[in-house]
């Protein structure tokens, strides 16, 4: 009810059909108390399947409950089960090539690190070919196939990490056709593994270079041996291939040189639209692990306000819960608190359930989600985009909050991670033009992050995102120094000397939109040429104009 009389003049022409929301305001003392609750030590760094996970999805399923809303999961429950599938290595591997009566092998987590998301204790593959396929992409908006008519199945793949245009001079013909310098989803792993998989391929290696891969081999190596947790598939071996993982350009010569090729020439031959899969000719490759497979369930927290007018069209804001639980010490602490990542987020969503609870009734739905096990593979989005609690084709848009700044100083610059995508930004403009703030892309725009959080799942299955805030990509000060001192490590704890000023001032916004889209007969659309904007078009006729 304190809104400044200027900032409310101009607020009143800029959205005539929000006037009762611009009345109501994110209280930044309410949201540094959340966030203080949800970092204290006694959710023990909230990692998935721990009795941590149990305190806090219970936590959020009673503030919810406290501000008067609807459970929004199934059956009229607070909570969405996900069931997790884990893998992890059990006993030693064997990994060979053979081409005619020579043989070499590999070292795992040296040369070739190797898992599988199949939840069986064996993988083995036996003389299967190997095929060099490029990047593995298979990008029709963008023109772009490395799979031709090839066929790959029970075949084991090598592609080159990042996309095709990673690196490409200006004035190449692949220049720019995968965003330049920005990493686009056809450059990371997770999806190389899928496309894979699609293909009906027997196994998956990602060829691995710093540079684009954004890490060095010792990074993977240092985790090639967690377990690897992926939902529970309908059907494993369709969905992932047996055997997937990376392989270091070293490696990846050596294996090439029982063919008689090259991995430089090969690269430049994968950096053309005319590119097809080259079979390694006579070379084969035995993969055989033991593997430990079992299943852990984790719990997204849902809350709905339902709509007076539109009640099955659903504006959705979400957080991850999760942090990292206890791990390693540093100073003599064990727990991960993730009080930026994501308590912050969290209290974000809280507090604009407020807003809403406390606002007029919406006339669409609005749904309040705090995802699980982010951290490890955006598994609670994920599950959600495979089991739609809300029809995602009438899920208006996902707007997503990870990681807000805590201290007192507002960022006049507010990053949009995958600007331009969507009509979501230019939503978004007027009210942070209202408060002398402008929207700036990612800064860091080769790290992916656009692929990298909650909205992202829901994103492949056509709903529009939003993922907009101050400083988390380092543009700024206090972020740079977050990512370099606590970001992911026990450090991430709450501070006395927090206000959450800055993070308020972001929440406002976020609330402002989707309080607009929730009183709006509006659908956001994807950019043309965006790679979401295919699936979202499939079911155009199901929402009204
Ligand atoms: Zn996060």
């Amino acid at each position: 009810m304190s809104l400044r009389p200027a900032a409310l003049a101009l607020a009143t022409v800029l959205m005539t059909s929000t006037a009762v929301s611009a009345q109501v305001q994110v209280d930044p003392e309410r949201l540094n108390a959340l966030t203080r609750e949800l970092a204290s030590d006694r959710f023990e760094g909230r990692a998935p399947g721990t009795p941590g996970e149990t305190l806090t999805v219970e936590w959020i399923a009673e503030q919810f409950k406290a501000l008067g809303l609807e459970p929004g999961g199934p059956d009229g429950s607070w909570f969405q089960t996900a069931e997790v599938s884990r893998t992890g290595p059990d006993g030693p591997a064997v990994l060979t090539a053979r081409a005619g009566d020579h043989t070499v092998s590999f070292a795992r987590a040296d040369e070739i690190i190797v898992g599988s998301d199949r939840p069986v204790s064996r993988i083995t593959l036996t003389d299967t070919p190997v095929v060099f396929a490029g990047y593995g992409v298979s990008a029709p908006e963008r023109g772009w196939d490395d799979f031709k008519d090839v066929d790959v199945r029970g075949k084991l793949l090598l592609v080159i990490v990042n996309d095709p245009d990673f690196g490409a001079p200006e004035g190449h013909p692949v220049a720019n056709t995968f965003d330049g310098q920005a990493m686009t989803f056809y450059g990371r792993w997770p999806y190389k593994f899928q496309e894979a998989a699609a293909q009906g391929a027997a196994g998956v290696l990602v060829i691995h270079d710093t540079g684009g891969a954004g890490y060095p081999w010792s990074t993977l190596a240092g985790s090639s041996t967690a377990p690897d947790l992926d939902i529970v598939r309908a059907d494993p071996d369709k969905e992932r291939v047996a055997a997937q993982g990376w392989i270091s350009s070293e490696a990846t010569q050596k294996l090439l040189q029982l063919a008689g090729l090259d991995l430089d020439t090969l690269r430049v031959a994968a950096r053309s639209r005319d590119f097809r899969p080259v079979e390694l000719d006579g070379v084969t490759m035995n993969i055989d692990f033991g593997q430990k497979a079992d299943r852990i369930q984790t719990r997204n927290v849902i809350a709905r306000i339902t709509g007076t007018e539109r009640p099955d069209e659903t504006v959705m804001f979400g957080a991850h819960w999760d942090a990292y639980g206890r791990g390693t010490p540093k100073d003599g602490d064990d727990i991960y608190n993730g009080a930026v990542d994501n308590a912050t987020g969290v209290a974000g969503v809280l507090e604009i359930a407020r807003l809403f609870a406390q606002g007029e009734r919406p006339k669409r739905s609005v749904v309040f989600i705090s995802w699980a096990a982010e951290e490890t593979g955006l598994l609670g989005a994920e599950y959600y985009a495979a089991n739609p609690v809300y029809p995602l084709e009438k899920t208006v848009a996902n707007i997503n909050m990870d990681s807000l700044l805590p201290g007192d100083d507002i960022d006049p610059n507010i990053v949009v991670i995958g600007a331009g995508k969507s009509d979501l930004d230019a939503r978004l403009l007027p009210y942070a033009t209202r408060e002398g703030r402008r929207l700036i892309p990612d800064p860091a725009p080769q790290a992916g992050a656009f692929y990298r959080s909650d909205h992202f799942p829901l994103a492949r299955a056509g709903v529009p995102a939003l993922f907009a805030a101050a400083g988390f990509t380092g543009h700024n000060e206090a972020s740079r120094q977050y990512v370099s001192g606590a970001y992911h490590t026990p450090k991430d704890e709450w501070m006395p000397d927090w206000t959450m000023k800055a993070a308020a001032a972001d929440v406002q916004l976020i609330y402002e939109v989707g309080r607009e889209l929730a009183d709006s007969s509006d659908w956001p659309q994807w950019s043309a040429g965006s790679e979401f904007e295919g699936v979202r078009k499939q079911s155009e006729d199901q929402r009204r104009p």
